[in-house]
């Protein structure tokens, strides 16, 4: 066992406990958006980064722990947050971001940290804002870890797109902006045109590397030993079926991927909303120290699982009462309206953040299908 960390855990463990304490308590003042964006105040958390690109900045979380934070404002390179764990023996490295851009900054700065072997880098899930800089890591003979499934899904999509030109892959999205009846549903259904763009042109840009280490929910929960450092693998559905969690139970720190997200609506292109719902409100079970570094947005402690829980509520609250009132799916899509409290949420699409989670809710509740947003 290796004495320095555990001594150093526990007093970071205790000093955490009591700020974020202190945190919890004036929480209640603080106006939602800028509670979202807020660096928490933990002792954990450095205040300066080791380094800073602008795309993303990484600053260390814990013991051994970093964590890489993008900020799409100064470019989408890294696009989604991640990190670093770094053990005695092993360093552990997580997600393979927008580009070889935000892939190749996180491993240099891990170079400026430590020269210990990389054992993986871990993808959190399929999606290729957390998966198209991974050819870097691959180049540089590290293996990378992902759930079972997430070749699979990767490549009943993303070759095929690779294989078609842009207007072709958005004939069918431009109907839907000329058959709009209404202007906030042609509004809205440009906006989806805007999300799917912005996520077609990296896939078509990008030379795919695949996870070459496949982890299997079944035999879940996954002890990794770095040598004084244990990082737990588990296994989640919600944002996709092939969510993981790495989680430092040591420390209390735990990198989620889109599970977990701030300042945005839950980004709903493959979920499963009452299973990711059920996994947020166990999220919410976590120690109250817990630091989360989630998918997208700022390290946040258990009031940020609150605030995407709160989220997640109101749509579900609001397509409740469209369908107990009769309204069609397709209607109901189209009334839903931001509340002050999430004007400065972004949103990935209107229909990949409302109107498939409204589609899937109503399914769910009619025990009917209904036509649910597919754009794979
Ligand atoms: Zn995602």
């Amino acid at each position: 066992m290796n004495n320095f960390s555990n001594s150093f855990s526990r007093r970071s463990f205790l000093a955490g406990a009591s700020s974020l304490g202190a945190l919890y308590a004036a929480s209640k003042f603080v106006p939602l958006p800028a509670l979202a964006q807020a660096l928490p105040n933990d002792p954990r958390i450095a205040a300066q980064p080791i380094a800073d690109k602008g795309f993303a900045s990484i600053r260390k979380v814990g013991n051994g722990l970093y964590a890489t934070i993008a900020d799409r404002s100064k470019g989408l390179q890294a696009r989604c947050n991640g990190g670093f764990l770094i053990g005695r023996d092993a360093a552990l490295m997580v997600e393979g971001f927008q580009t070889t851009a935000g892939s190749s900054f996180q491993l240099e700065t891990l170079r400026t940290v430590t020269q210990a072997p990389v054992r993986a880098a871990l993808n959190t899930h399929w999606h290729f804002d957390h998966t198209l800089g991974n050819s870097v890591y691959g180049g540089a003979g590290i293996p990378i870890w992902a759930h079972m499934d997430v070749p699979a899904r990767m490549t009943a999509v993303y070759p095929k797109w690779q294989s078609e030109d842009l207007a072709t892959f958005l004939a069918p999205w431009e109907k839907r902006v000329r058959d709009a009846k209404t202007d906030s549903q042609r509004e809205h259904a440009k906006s989806d045109i805007e999300g799917l763009t912005g996520m077609f042109k990296p896939v078509a840009e990008t030379v795919l590397a695949l996870p070459n280490h496949a982890l299997d929910p079944a035999k879940m929960p996954i002890e990794i030993d770095l040598g004084g450092l244990t990082v737990v693998v588990e296994a989640f559905v919600g944002h996709t079926d092939t969510d993981l969690i790495y989680r430092v139970p040591s420390q209390n720190v735990i990198y989620t991927g889109d599970l977990l997200t701030g300042g945005q609506y839950p980004v709903n292109i493959n979920g499963y909303p009452t299973r990711w719902r059920a996994t947020l409100a166990k999220f919410a079970t976590f120690d109250k120290s817990t630091l989360f570094v989630p998918g997208h947005g700022q390290i946040m402690g258990l009031e940020g699982v609150a605030e995407m829980r709160a989220c997640f509520d109101d749509i579900a609250e609001h397509a409740e009462k469209s369908y107990k009132a009769g309204v069609p799916v397709e209607d109901a899509v189209e009334q839903y309206v931001v509340p002050d409290k999430y004007k400065n949420y972004r949103m990935f699409s209107w229909g990949f953040a409302i109107g498939r989670t409204y589609q899937q809710l109503y399914a769910e509740w009619s025990g009917k299908p209904v036509n649910v947003l597919n754009c794979s």
